[in-house]
């Protein structure tokens, strides 16, 4: 046994973008051998408190690892500590978080985008080369674009769930966030691969060397990823990005995907039902303070669930139950489900096609605080990145270009199991670029 050596992390984190940090994390041997890892908070850490940046969690600590984290252990990378979030990546901005909110680096007036904001600020910070993320409708790539930093959502099942404390677990995947395409492979393929704990894990290892060779690679540009909403300063950005990819070599097919009108829909309707079950069992009994025993349980419950869950959570269980109750279940819940079907049968058709699909990653650049003040606009800029979830594909935010001084990310979204195909074509923009 080789002694393992220990490395002291004192972190000057202006941004706010951990919760809370390991004084002296462990490392090891292996692929990330002393390389420090941020890790976001809805992910269990044995020892170290779990929180999803929620008051009714604070100080809780899991007595076991995720998966992703005992692969991180394993290959000998340092865990530095907890990235803050919007609570259980509920949000677009990190605004949501029960502790406060993260700065977006680039410009500390703005948000570091959502819901893994923390991950995505220790990262463009220079505080971590590397950190996990977790993405339901976009937690990875929106962060990542609005801070200029690469974010990869895995496809569904290929990154084991286990240990992650769910919020929508039919459409939420871990993922990797790096400063570059290659430290975002390499993070993948240690996170990556079959689990018998987690019933919905693909039997799928990822082991890639990034190809930049981008000649031959076909790229549907729909129609509605530069609809209505998209800032046409970010659209001209990204176009730029396609045009380069053309001049290497690519060919570029215009194409439309009308199911994109009811994504957004579709999407809120699903993730506000799941979160309303998943979040029943925060009953102050089994995790958090204890419940005042004096008073009834439904007393009791309804206090601690009303002083523990953030204004944005009880919104998301109130609209959930809502329409997961008896009489509206077929209008809400099963129409939502049908139109899942036909984003997941747009993205079959054009794959017929086209290798991968690009476009911008989010509609905008990063807002200021308190800029979006209504949930309904705050929603709505997640309709670029909703779709993928939906569908269950791989999708990868890339840096391509600034608006003045903030970051434009370029998603590319794949086929179902061909992330590597996503990571190359950002690998072959990325080089391209530098070049
Ligand atoms: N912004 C989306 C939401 O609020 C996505 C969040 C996520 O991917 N966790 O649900």
């Amino acid at each position: 046994m080789i002694p393992v050596p220990s490395i002291e992390f004192h972190p000057d984190d202006r941004y706010f973008a951990f919760l809370r940090t390991v004084s002296t994390p462990e490392c090891g041997q292996g692929r990330l051998a002393g390389i420090p890892v941020a890790v976001k908070d809805n992910i269990s850490t044995a020892g170290i408190e779990t929180t999803c940046a929620s008051r009714i969690l604070a100080g809780y600590i899991p007595p076991y690892d995720a998966t992703v984290v005992e692969h991180l252990r394993r290959e000998g990378a340092a865990i530095v500590g907890k990235t803050n979030m919007d609570e259980f990546g509920m949000g677009t901005t990190t605004e949501n978080s029960a502790f406060g909110p993260t700065k977006n680096p680039a410009d500390t007036s703005r948000v570091p985008g959502g819901s893994s904001g923390g991950s995505a600020a220790a990262i463009a910070g220079g505080l971590v080369p590397m950190a996990l993320g977790t993405d339901t409708g976009g937690s990875i790539r929106c962060p990542a674009a609005f801070c200029g930093i690469v974010g990869l959502k895995p496809t569904y099942g290929r990154v084991s769930r286990y240990g992650l404390i769910a919020y929508a677990n039919s459409l939420e995947q871990i993922g990797p966030m790096a400063g570059n395409v290659t430290d975002v492979n390499r993070l993948m393929e240690v996170i990556a691969g079959y689990d018998s704990r987690d019933s919905t894990s693909l039997n799928q290892a990822y082991l890639h060397t990034p190809d930049p060779e981008i000649r031959g690679v076909k790229i549907g540009v729909p129609e509605e990823f530069f609809g209505e909403g998209v800032d046409p300063r970010v659209a001209s950005v990204v176009w730029d990005a396609i045009s380069m990819l053309e001049r290497k070599g690519a060919e570029i097919v215009t194409c439309r995907m009308p199911s994109m009108a009811y994504a957004l829909a579709a999407y809120y309707v699903t993730c506000t039902c799941e979160a309303s079950s998943n979040l029943a069992r925060f009953d102050g009994v089994r995790y958090g303070d204890p419940a005042d025993t004096r008073k009834t349980w439904h007393e009791s419950f309804q206090e601690r669930r009303r002083e523990g869950f953030g204004e944005e959570v009880r919104r998301r269980i109130m609209l959930g139950t809502f329409a997961l109750s008896s009489g509206y279940y077929g209008k809400y819940y099963a129409k939502a489900q049908a139109a899942r079907h036909h984003v997941r049968a747009d993205f079959a058709r054009l794959f017929r096609d086209v290798d991968v699909l690009a476009g911008p990653t989010m509609p905008t650049v990063a807002f200021r605080f308190g800029e979006k003040s209504d949930p309904l606009s705050m929603y709505l800029s997640d309709i670029l990145t909703v779709p993928a979830n939906l569908a269950g594909v791989p999708a990868i935010s890339v840096p391509c270009g600034k608006v003045g001084n903030l970051p434009v990310g370029l998603q590319i979204t794949g086929r179902w199991r061909e992330d590597e195909r996503v990571v190359d074509v950002a690998y072959a923009y990325e080089q391209g670029r530098s070049a």
